[in-house]
């Protein structure tokens, strides 16, 4: 039987990877990253909470010093963009984050024998983010060929879908959106008007939802 990863910031796209791919792909352990951003507690919360409902073994990952060579509106004091563009995804840009979060997959998945790692890039964010790009993924799948001898497998579920589509396929297969946490913001509801809460309210009206709308902001 072969066994998952999976990359879980307790986040939309990360939730709904995970219960489209986790009896696909075996996933049986989530990692956490605790890089110092604002939300990180109730990334780490909302992310246990998630492991508890689908019974996955939860690790938390902390790269302290990555707050310090960093200079987003993430981790410091600095307002949070509220309109989605080119110039807000600067400001919530965290240095090779996505490179480095799958290289720490992929050594725990050459170290301990995991086939895959299941990550929620998706072509919205592909449109301003390179790191959630097809090519991206592509890329780092060639790499672990040469760094790794498991050469383990990265799989993007989403990476054909707008933030439309996620929510769609989330409400579609009863993944539980109550449980959560999307907001970049230090607290402990969805503030409703970050870059990150605006694309979900967007994407559950979009779906015609009142309840998860009514829960989460
Ligand atoms: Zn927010």
């Amino acid at each position: 039987m072969s066994r998952g990863i999976i990359l879980l910031s307790g986040g939309l796209d990360s939730l709904v990877s995970l219960g489209l791919a986790k009896e696909k792909y075996g996933i049986c352990l989530a990692l956490t990253f605790d890089y110092g951003q604002k939300s990180a507690q109730y990334e780490i919360q909302a992310s246990k909470e998630i492991c508890k409902f689908y019974n996955i073994e939860h690790k938390i990952i902390k790269l302290d010093w990555l707050k310090n060579i960093t200079h987003t509106a993430l981790v410091e004091d600095k307002e949070l963009p509220f309109e989605i563009d080119e110039n807000s995804a600067k400001n919530v840009w965290v240095p090779n984050r996505n490179g480095l979060f799958l290289n720490i997959a992929g050594a725990f998945a050459d170290g301990e024998n995991f086939d895959y790692i299941v990550i929620g890039a998706n072509k919205e964010e592909g449109k301003t983010f390179p790191d959630n790009s097809e090519e991206f993924i592509m890329s780092v799948n060639s790499e672990f060929e040469f760094s790794t001898r498991k050469h383990p497998k990265v799989i993007a579920p989403l990476i054909n879908y707008d933030k439309n589509d996620i929510v769609k396929s989330a409400l579609d297969n009863d993944i539980p959106l109550q449980l959560v946490h999307s907001c970049y913001a230090d607290g402990e509801k969805h503030c409703g008007k970050c870059e990150s809460c605006q694309r979900l309210k967007n994407a559950l009206i979009a779906n015609n939802d009142t309840r998860y709308i009514r829960e989460l902001f």
